[in-house]
């Protein structure tokens, strides 16, 4: 039994899930009720309640090329054969260089807890200009290490303890400077990529693998059958933003921390003002949602306000290296919530919606044939709910001759 392309990624919208993971990220998802089953290979083993990695020495030495979700001003280096920066005459072909001669750059990994340790190799790139600049190291936000450049340095290694960092920020002011990050390894953790090797329905649970792109560990999660009906809560009205719960296209995603989305509302044009309206109707108790900023979209600060039937219930300030931010509001009694972001040439997204109901739904299932059934030849139809997006599949009999 195959499931038709959209089955498939209406599975995948239902589960909120992602496809390829980025630095770590997609290896545990918040997606409630979901089993890790452990399958340890080789040196390292997963904790099955806490997801935390448990690694061994052995397991600590293997470098792991890190990439940045977001970067400004700086040029990536992704390990490209053809092509490698110099200093002090040896070549790198993975890291970070100049972009341009602006004042400023920056880059922000997404390590999501996950590494112990991260390395590099800073210097300046021969023959290139030849101001000063400063390299500043924030871990969560916070500053961690500066690093003076000046472009007679010897080429030196960071070593960066990133124990539980969920977030490492690199900043470097001074212009018409030239140094180059080569090298951006983490230690510890892995690189995941996911793959579908069961898909979920209404009746059976699914499979996820995931294995690292660079040593090989590799286990898996059960995603439980979808016997609840959950609708994902959607606004009625928006301006100046998009709904991708709107769209048909189910591929339509976007990245935040440099993991993919599927759901939630992110800004269709760069007008300063930004409204989700959403009919809560008094069933809901409360709603938690995620805010972050849209990877390597315009990068204008904001204020995000949550109100509740006109009331301000929430407001916070939204920047372009902020972490994710996850809001819970209380909304007993409330009928509509506005979310709202103000501020120019900015791009924040707003997913992940949860809530407590005092509603309950049904799945309500609409049948689509993908292969009609002929003579001697059997037919597959999908069923999907129209009110969450589960869906199961059934084969129809061939028809008697
Ligand atoms: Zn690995
Ligand atoms: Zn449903």
């Amino acid at each position: 039994m195959k499931l038709g392309r959209r089955g498939f990624y209406a599975v995948l919208l239902a589960a909120g899930f992602v496809l390829t993971g980025n630095a770590g990220a997609a290896a545990e998802d918040e997606t409630a009720g979901i089993d890790v089953t452990v399958q340890a290979t080789g040196a390292a083993a997963q904790d099955a309640d806490t997801g935390v990695q448990v690694a061994d020495e052995t397991q600590n030495q293997i470098p792991h090329a890190l990439t940045p979700y977001q970067t400004e001003n700086f040029e990536l280096w992704d390990n490209d054969p053809t092509r490698a920066f110099q200093m002090m005459a040896a070549e790198y072909r993975q890291g970070l260089t100049p972009g341009n001669y602006q004042n400023s750059r920056q880059a922000l990994y997404n390590l999501d807890g996950r590494f112990s340790r991260v390395t590099m190799v800073v210097g300046h790139i021969d023959g290139e200009r030849d101001g000063s600049a400063v390299l500043y190291v924030y871990k969560d936000g916070e500053l961690a290490q500066t690093v003076n450049l000046s472009s007679d340095m010897m080429t030196q290694k960071l070593e960066l303890d990133t124990t539980g960092v969920k977030q490492l920020r690199l900043d470097q002011t001074g212009s018409d400077a030239a140094y180059g990050f080569a090298n951006v390894m983490g230690y510890g953790g892995h690189n995941f990529v996911a793959e579908m090797s069961q898909v979920v329905s209404v009746f059976s649970d699914g499979a996820y693998t995931y294995t690292c792109k660079d040593c090989g560990y590799s286990y898996g999660e059960t995603i439980p059958e979808q016997t609840e009906c959950v609708p994902y809560l959607t606004p009625y009205q928006t301006t100046n933003l998009y709904s991708l719960e709107e769209t048909e296209d189910t591929l339509d995603c976007f990245y935040v921390m440099g993991k993919a989305y599927y759901k939630g509302v992110i800004p269709d044009n760069y007008q300063s003002t930004r409204e989700a309206l959403y009919n809560l109707g008094q069933k809901y108790n409360s709603v938690t949602f995620t805010v972050g900023h849209h990877d390597n979209e315009r990068t204008g600060s904001a204020v995000l306000r949550v109100f509740g039937d006109g009331n301000l219930m929430k407001e916070l300030e939204l920047t372009r290296d902020m972490m994710n931010q996850t809001v819970t509001i209380n909304t007993v009694g409330v009928t509509q919530m506005k979310i709202s972001y103000e501020g120019s040439d900015s791009n924040y997204a707003i997913f992940d919606m949860s809530y407590e109901s005092v509603e309950t739904w049904e799945h309500n299932f609409t049948k689509e044939v993908l292969l009609e059934a002929t003579v001697g030849q059997t037919g597959i139809c999908t069923y999907t709910c129209v009110n969450c997006g589960a869906c199961y599949t059934e084969i129809i009999p061939a028809v008697d001759d």
